[in-house]
C-alpha cells in the first residue's frame, strides 16, 4: 500500500487551519485523517476513525486536555475540524477501571463532556481512544487485514504476519467493553504500536501524527504481502449463459417485489464489474455470502445476507418475475427465522427490522443494491463491492470465516449502529419522479418543491444548453430527451430504471405555446402543436405506464394541462385545441389505469411568467386589453399574480392526493369563465 504522506501538504494544512484558528495538531491529524479516508482499501462510507489528545481553551478561559475523535455523521475523506468533536479527557479516563457502562449511559457522558454541547455525537470507539495513551490514533476497516483476519487459524496467521510490536485482538462488538479490553491488552504489553482486532480492523497509535500514518500503511502492506504469498486458486464459476431481458427491464420487478405494502418505496441501483460479476457467479455464491460481511458494521446498511437470484436460462421477463417472486418469499422467510433465532440470545427487547433485502446479486447480470434513496442505495453497493473483494481473495487461498451469526444479528440491532441510518422520513422518501420540460421556470420549480420532500428526482428536458447549465448546478441526474421521440424516451427510462429501478410519478409538463387565428393557421404549426402538446404526453404516459404496471406499487401521472382546454383564448387555437385533448387524455388513463392504482391528474394553470409566457408576450397582451403588464398579471379574482412555485405546489398535492384521480386543479388566481363545471 503506498504511503501517501508529503510533507510540503502537512505544512500546507497547518498554515491553513492556524490562520482559521486551528492549532497544528489538529490540522495535521485532519490531513491524515482525510489521507486515510481517501483510500477505499482503507475506509468507507463512515468506516473507521480516528483521534488527537490536545488542549483547548474553554469560554471558562482555562486549558483542558480534550480527545478530538471523529464524530458521527461525517466521513473521513472531507472532514474538517467540526467533525472531530472535543471531549474533556480527564472525565473519559475517570472510568478506566469501571466494570460495566450501558450504551445509553456511555452515549450520554460523552455527550455532556464536550467542548461545544453543539459537536456531533463522539464515535462509538471515543474510549478506546481516549485509553490508548498516545496523541495520535489511528483505526481502519483495511480490505488486507479483514483478509487476514476473517479466515479459518486467523489469529494465529496474524500473529505470524504482524511481528512483536502488535497485538492481536479477539472479536469484542464495539463500544465500552472493547474500550476495556483494549486497555487491558495495552497495559499488559506497553511496547505495541498497533493493534489488529479479529474479524473488525486495525489499530495503529503513536505520538507523532505521521508515525501513526506510516504505521497503519506498514501493516496493512504487510498483511498484503501475507496474503499475495498464499497458494491461490480462482473461484469456480457458473456457466455462462443468455437470457431475453435487460438489466433495466427487471430493475421495476424487482423493486416492486421489495415492497411489503405499495406505500414503502426503495431506490435501486443497479451496477456490475469485473469483480462484482467474478464474486457473483461464484459457483458457491450461496455459502460465501452467508457467512457475513467483511467488518460488522456494514451489517446495518447491507443486511446479514443478500438475496441471491438464478435466472433460467433462456429466461422471459415473465420466467424472472415468477423465480423472482420465489426467492423473495424464501428470503423474507429466512430473514425472520435469523431473526427468531437470535433475538433471545442477545441482551434488550428487538424489535424486527423490515425483511427486504438489501443487496440483491442476479447471477449472470449483476447487482441490485437498495436503499431508502439513492444515497443509501449506493452505500449499500460500494460496501457490497468491498466485501465482495475480501470475501473472493479469502476464498481463492482458504474458507471465508467470519464471527458467529449471534454477533453479527447484536451489531444489526445495536441501539447506537442504528442511530446511524435513523432520521425522519421525508414525505416523499422513495419514490422516483420524472419531470419533462424541466429546466423550464415551472419545471424546475417543480423540481425543487419535489426534490424538498426526499424524492429522487429527475430533469428531462430538450435544451441542451439549458441542460447542461442546470446539470452544473444541481447533482440530481438530467438526460437529454425529445419528448416526440419515442426512442429518445425508452432511451431516458432505461437509464432512469438502471440508476433507480423504476418510476414513480411522472409530471409530464413540455409544451408550446403557438398562437394564430384557427382558419389560417399552417397545419404544419397545428400538428408541432399537437406533437408537442399532445403525442409528447401520450408517449411519456405510455411509457411510464409499462414500468409502474411492472413495479405493481401504485404511480402517478401528472400532466401540464393550462386553462386553454376548458376556456380557449382568442387566436390562440394550435395551443389550446391540443391541451383540450390532453385533458380528455388524463382522464382515460385515470379510467384505464385506476385499477392498477395508478392516478391521472392535471393542473390547469394561467398567466404563469415563463419561457412560454414571455415579457415581451405579456407585454402584448396587456397592450391589447389596454391594462398595465402589471394588472395583466394580476387580472384574476384574487387579483393576485400567479407564480411558477403555485403550480409546483398543485403538482405536489396532486401526487400526495392518494383518493384523486381523474380530476383538474385550477391554478389561475380565479377566472369564473375557465372554472370546471
Ligand atoms: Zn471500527
Amino acid at each position: 500500500m503506498k504511503n501517501s504522506w508529503s510533507n510540503k501538504i502537512a505544512k500546507k494544512y497547518i498554515k491553513k487551519y492556524e490562520k482559521l484558528g486551528f492549532s497544528a495538531d489538529l490540522a495535521v491529524r485532519i490531513y491524515t485523517t482525510r489521507l486515510l479516508g481517501r483510500n477505499k482499501e482503507l475506509v468507507l462510507h463512515g468506516g473507521g476513525n480516528t483521534s488527537v489528545k490536545t488542549t483547548i481553551k474553554d469560554i471558562d478561559g482555562k486549558k483542558y486536555s480534550v480527545l478530538c475523535v471523529k464524530g458521527s455523521g461525517w466521513d473521513m475523506a472531507d472532514i474538517e475540524p467540526p467533525g472531530l468533536p472535543a471531549v474533556k479527557l480527564e472525565p473519559l479516563l475517570s472510568l478506566k477501571n469501571k466494570k460495566y457502562l450501558s450504551d445509553e449511559n456511555m452515549v450520554a457522558y460523552q455527550k455532556r463532556n464536550l467542548i461545544d454541547i453543539k459537536s456531533p455525537n463522539p464515535s462509538v470507539e471515543t474510549f478506546l481512544h481516549a485509553f490508548l495513551p498516545f496523541k495520535y490514533v489511528d483505526h481502519t476497516h483495511a480490505d488486507a487485514v479483514l483478509n487476514v483476519t476473517n479466515r479459518p487459524g486467523g489469529s494465529n496467521f496474524c500473529k505470524k504476519i504482524f511481528g512483536n510490536k502488535v497485538s492481536i485482538v479477539p472479536y469484542v462488538m464495539p463500544g465500552f467493553m472493547l474500550a476495556k479490553k483494549i486497555y487491558e491488552i495495552y497495559s499488559k504489553n506497553p511496547k505495541i504500536n498497533c493493534l489488529i482486532l479479529m474479524n473488525h480492523g486495525i489499530f495503529t497509535f503513536a505520538n507523532d501524527c505521521k508515525e501513526a500514518y506510516d504505521l497503519m500503511i506498514k501493516y496493512v502492506s504487510k498483511a498484503e504481502k501475507a496474503v499475495k504469498k498464499l497458494k491461490s486458486k480462482k473461484i469456480k464459476q457458473i456457466k455462462e449463459y443468455p437470457t431475453k431481458f435487460n438489466p433495466y427491464e427487471i430493475a421495476p420487478i424487482i423493486r416492486g417485489l421489495l415492497s411489503e405494502n405499495k406505500d414503502e418505496k426503495f431506490i435501486i441501483n443497479y451496477r456490475l464489474n469485473k469483480h462484482l460479476k467474478y464474486f457473483i457467479n461464484g459457483q458457491n455464491v450461496r455459502t460465501y455470502t452467508s457467512k457475513g460481511t467483511a467488518t460488522p458494521d456494514h451489517v446495518i446498511r447491507v443486511k446479514p445476507f443478500p438475496l441471491i437470484i438464478t435466472p433460467k436460462k433462456n429466461s422471459t421477463i415473465e420466467e424472472f418475475k415468477n423465480t423472482a417472486k420465489k426467492a423473495f418469499v424464501a428470503y423474507r422467510k429466512k430473514y425472520i427465522q435469523y431473526f427468531n433465532i437470535n433475538k433471545s440470545k442477545v441482551k434488550g427487547k428487538k424489535v424486527m427490522l423490515d425483511t427486504s433485502p438489501r443487496i440483491i446479486l442476479v447471477q449472470n447480470v449483476g447487482m441490485f443494491s437498495v436503499g431508502k434513496d439513492l444515497h443509501a442505495a449506493r452505500i449499500a453497493g460500494d460496501l457490497t463491492e468491498t466485501n465482495a473483494k475480501v470475501i473472493a481473495s479469502v476464498e481463492e487461498t482458504s474458507t471465508y470465516k467470519f464471527i458467529p451469526e449471534k454477533d453479527f444479528f447484536d451489531v444489526e440491532y445495536w441501539s447506537l449502529e442504528q442511530a446511524k441510518i435513523r432520521r425522519k422520513k421525508k414525505l416523499l422518501e422513495g419514490n422516483v419522479v420524472v419531470i419533462t420540460g424541466s429546466t423550464g421556470t415551472i419545471g424546475f420549480e417543480t423540481y425543487k418543491t419535489f426534490k424538498s420532500y426526499g424524492a429522487e428526482v429527475v430533469l428531462l428536458d430538450n435544451n441542451l444548453v439549458r441542460l447542461r447549465e442546470v446539470q452544473s448546478k444541481i447533482k440530481d441526474l438530467c438526460i437529454h430527451c425529445d419528448v416526440t421521440n419515442k426512442k429518445s424516451i425508452k432511451k431516458a427510462f432505461k437509464q432512469i430504471c438502471e440508476k433507480f429501478g423504476g418510476i414513480d410519478i411522472l409530471i409530464s409538463n413540455a409544451g408550446i405555446a403557438p398562437g394564430g387565428a384557427i382558419a389560417e393557421v399552417s397545419d404544419e404549426i397545428l400538428r408541432e402543436s399537437f406533437e408537442i402538446n399532445f403525442f409528447a404526453h401520450q408517449n411519456c404516459a405510455s411509457e411510464a405506464i409499462k414500468i409502474m404496471k411492472k413495479q405493481n406499487i401504485n404511480g402517478c401521472l401528472l400532466f401540464n394541462i393550462s386553462k386553454q382546454s376548458v376556456n380557449p383564448g382568442k387566436n390562440f387555437g394550435p395551443y389550446g385545441l391540443p391541451k383540450s385533448a390532453l385533458l380528455s387524455l388524463c382522464k382515460q388513463y385515470a379510467i384505464d389505469y385506476g385499477s392498477y392504482g395508478i392516478r391521472s391528474n392535471g393542473v390547469n394553470a394561467d398567466r404563469i411568467k415563463s419561457g412560454l409566457m414571455t415579457d415581451k408576450m405579456i407585454k402584448t397582451r396587456a397592450k391589447a386589453r389596454s391594462v398595465t403588464t402589471d394588472d395583466y398579471m394580476k387580472g384574476n379574482l384574487l387579483l393576485n399574480e400567479v407564480k411558477a412555485e403555485d403550480v409546483a405546489k398543485a403538482f405536489f398535492h396532486l401526487a400526495i392526493s392518494k383518493k384523486t384521480t381523474g380530476a383538474v386543479l385550477t391554478v389561475d388566481g380565479g377566472n369564473i369563465a375557465a372554472s370546471l363545471r
